[in-house]
């Protein structure tokens, strides 16, 4: 069967061993030059009278570019840090059209493709070339080679880096906060920066990471957030940085990590960086990881009044509606999280510690928010109470 279509191709078309073996690429293990030969072979014995049965250049189907891979991986110069990559080929349509034509006209139902073969070709050519790793998944870089056009294109994968920090001040966001009356243009209202605050524990802390690594841009992951006025203690809270298309993959992360806290002493300090995979992104965006709080109140709690907060909130559930003051850019909805112990103060009377699962709103436990958390500290002492220090002084460990 592979005879006979081979000799009725051949009798149409000139075809190059590589592209003879193709069309039976699925057939057998081996390559598809060898095939090619070893098919040519077979047919000058059974059918010599084959027109073309000689390869007379050039290809019909692929004009000889398995002849030129060699000028093309020299054109390969990448002036950027990788120790592993990956190929695409962009094909022009003439020649894939050429090849869906004799797919279609001799039945060649294990045809395998010119840019599969390509592909595999310039992957193992380049892997040696530029002695790097040819890998299919998180390559650092995928090389885009335009055979027939001369021309290679880089894409350069972001790299991840794993982190905890600490915010030390108040009033400062965790990540950039675009103007919301220009959306980062710049107008008055913002003093032509486009942010509504001038610093965030994002811009802090990767500035220089991103310069250090040449990247085009970055993207700051919280595992969860702090609001504006709460300070992040203790161990801190993880994050994940990106760089994106960074032309230096290699950092020295301890060295970065000591040059980004001294910039910042006395407001932002990172810790326990690493390099880590894209899926922790997800991972640290979507666990809830159990805090504790130190809230001040704005009221003095009595004796009776600290006792019977203790009490209650053990292992309690709290049903809580998103808040008011967040309701207008986080979606409505009710979400049950528990809040463990709360511990008062033996030496003030206006002090909490509040230990609770992640994502709940400790301001509106203390409030209660007209109604919308339930059960609260207002609604169990009968009287209003307000937060007006809180900081984050725990997360527990995961990630
Ligand atoms: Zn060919
Ligand atoms: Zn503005």
């Amino acid at each position: 069967m592979i005879l006979k279509k081979s000799k009725d191709i051949l009798s149409e078309y000139i075809l190059c061993d590589h592209c003879l073996g193709r069309q039976f690429g699925k057939i057998s293990i081996s390559t598809n030059k060898r095939r090619g030969e070893v098919i040519r072979n077979f047919l000058k014995h059974t059918y010599p009278d084959t027109p073309n049965i000689n390869y007379q250049s050039p290809c019909y189907l692929c004009e000889n570019i398995f002849e030129r891979t060699e000028n093309i991986i020299d054109q390969i110069n990448p002036d950027f840090q990788f120790n592993s990559f990956h190929v695409g080929t962009k094909i022009p349509k003439d020649i894939l059209k050429k090849e869906e034509m004799l797919k279609d006209k001799f039945g060649l139902d294990y045809q395998e493709g010119i840019k599969q073969e390509l592909n595999r070709e310039l992957g193992k050519k380049i892997g040696i070339f530029l002695r790097k790793e040819f890998k299919r998944e998180k390559e650092d870089i995928t090389i885009i080679v335009h055979p027939y056009g001369s021309k290679i294109e880089y894409i350069i994968n972001p790299i991840f880096i794993y982190g905890k920090y600490n915010k030390l001040i108040r009033g400062i966001p965790q990540t950039r906060w675009l103007c919301t009356k220009c959306k980062g243009r710049g107008c008055s209202r913002c003093n032509r920066t486009g942010k509504m605050y001038d610093e965030s524990v994002e811009e802090l802390v990767s500035e220089l990471f991103l310069k250090e690594a040449q990247g085009t841009d970055s993207s700051f992951h919280g595992a969860g957030r702090e609001d504006i006025d709460v300070l992040m203690l203790g161990t801190g809270r993880p994050f994940v940085l990106e760089i994106k298309s960074p032309k230096i993959r290699e950092l020295n992360l301890k060295k970065l990590e000591e040059q980004v806290n001294m910039i910042n002493e006395g407001k932002v300090k990172i810790s326990d960086l690493r390099f880590v995979e894209k899926e922790l992104v997800e991972t640290i965006k979507n666990v809830h990881m159990r805090k504790i709080y130190r809230a001040e109140i704005d009221v003095c709690l009595s004796d009776n009044e600290k006792q019977k907060i203790e009490e209650f909130f053990n292992d309690k559930e709290i049903y809580q509606e998103t808040p008011n003051r967040v309701v207008h850019r986080r979606a409505d909805k009710t979400r049950i999280r528990k809040v463990y112990k709360v511990r008062t103060s033996k030496e003030n009377c206006t002090s909490l510690e509040i230990y609770c699962d992640g994502g709940l709103y400790i301001k509106e436990l203390i409030s209660g928010d007209e109604g919308r958390t339930n059960p609260s500290i207002a609604e169990l002492l009968g009287k209003n109470v307000k937060c007006v220090v809180l900081d984050v002084i725990s997360i527990e460990e995961k990630v």
